[in-house]
């Protein structure tokens, strides 16, 4: 049983389409089934006027390829360091040869509108913000309204890294005026990992870069395809895109806040869990609903081992966590009273025999 914070449990009515028999990426089928995808990507997101590219690869490609798409060499950018996702932006920019200039909130664990703005004076040349919404590696929450209201006013281009953070969290492209909103298939889509879907606002759509340093992930190039019926410049994963269609057919038969409220629910049901086996869940100003880190008296690494080996639920631990004392339990699937009554089974023997 997978209760990391993704890959997760996939739903087996999608896993089912997964394993359609392949169709042509040419074919009319595959044709008809693209159109619809793009349409329901756009209604999840709250994203009508803009375009929403789907690219071969993890969530780590859609980021990377987002920076590429937006900035060129040597050009500058804010990055929000909520943890090891926020900054991973800047490692990437790093290499691009971009200058990410990083704003640190992992103690504070809330964006400042003063900072931002402190930063900005500091270097006028910055062109865009990057940030991520839901950190998976401290459970930080940053809040994209506030963000988006920043970098609109002042005409910076504002790439969120929503990756497991929407969905499990309430977030609209429109209402947040965010630009670019990056999500992966393993995170909240009920599936495998092998996508990453990207939302472009109008705003994003006038600031691509038409000469963009790459093949495979060239938006620019990407979107005039989709104009001429889906003509994409490489293969798709045709069974994800399947499997992310019926996903997505499955999420939209609802409003996104029912989705918002049922992972509110689990969460309060996860953190009683968790308290119940004298886990301690880690405090914030804003936190995720999307994982829980909690901290053990015992070995961290111990517990995960024996959770694994003796009741087959997967945990993570904490990312650098050098007392080994950190685990994170995903909240960004459905799980069925009996799974969550076998992990509250689990960590209580588990947690209770290391304190004899
Ligand atoms: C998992 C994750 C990523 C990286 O996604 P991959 O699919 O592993 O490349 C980036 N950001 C956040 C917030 C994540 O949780």
């Amino acid at each position: 049983m997978l209760f990391s914070c993704g890959p997760s449990k996939c739903d087996k009515a999608v896993l089912k389409k997964q394993s359609n028999l392949m169709v042509h990426h040419r074919s009319a089928a595959f044709l008809e089934l693209y159109e619809s995808l793009i349409v329901q990507l756009k209604q999840l997101c709250d994203d009508h006027e803009g375009e929403v590219l789907v690219l071969n690869g993890s969530g780590s490609s859609g980021m990377e390829a987002a920076l590429l798409n937006f900035l060129s060499s040597g050009e500058e950018l804010l990055v929000i360091d909520s943890g090891r996702f926020g900054s991973r932006f800047a490692l990437m920019a790093k290499r691009m040869d971009m200058i990410p200039h990083l704003y640190d909130v992992k103690q504070q664990g809330v964006v400042d509108t003063a900072m931002l703005e402190q930063m900005l004076s500091a270097y006028p040349a910055i062109k865009a913000i990057a940030f991520t919404y839901s950190d998976t590696s401290t459970g930080l929450l940053m809040d994209p309204k506030r963000i988006g209201a920043f970098a609109r006013k002042h005409q910076l281009l504002s790439i969120m890294d929503g990756i497991g953070g929407v969905i499990m969290n309430p977030f609209s492209m429109k209402e947040s005026q965010i630009d670019v909103c990056i999500m992966a298939s393993q995170k909240g889509f009920w599936m495998s990992p092998g996508l990453c879907m990207i939302a472009l606002s109008p705003t994003a759509l006038t600031r691509l870069n038409p000469q963009a340093p790459t093949y495979v992930f060239h938006f620019y190039e990407m979107l005039q395809k989709q104009k001429q019926n889906a003509l994409l410049q490489y293969t798709p994963a045709v069974s994800l895109y399947f499997a992310l269609h019926q996903a997505l057919c499955i999420l939209n038969s609802r409003p996104i806040t029912y989705w918002n409220q049922f992972y509110q629910r689990q969460y309060e049901r996860l953190y009683t869990i968790i308290t119940e086996a004298n886990g301690c869940i880690k405090q914030a100003p804003s936190l995720s609903r999307s994982v829980l880190l909690f901290t053990t008296s015992k070995s961290a690494s111990r517990l995960q081992q024996r959770l694994e080996q003796e009741f087959q639920i997967r945990i993570e631990l904490g990312l650098d966590d050098q007392e080994d004392r950190i685990l994170r339990i995903g909240n960004m699937a459905r799980y069925s009273e009996e799974e969550l009554n076998a992990l509250a089974h689990a960590l209580k023997c588990c947690l209770q025999e290391e304190n004899n």
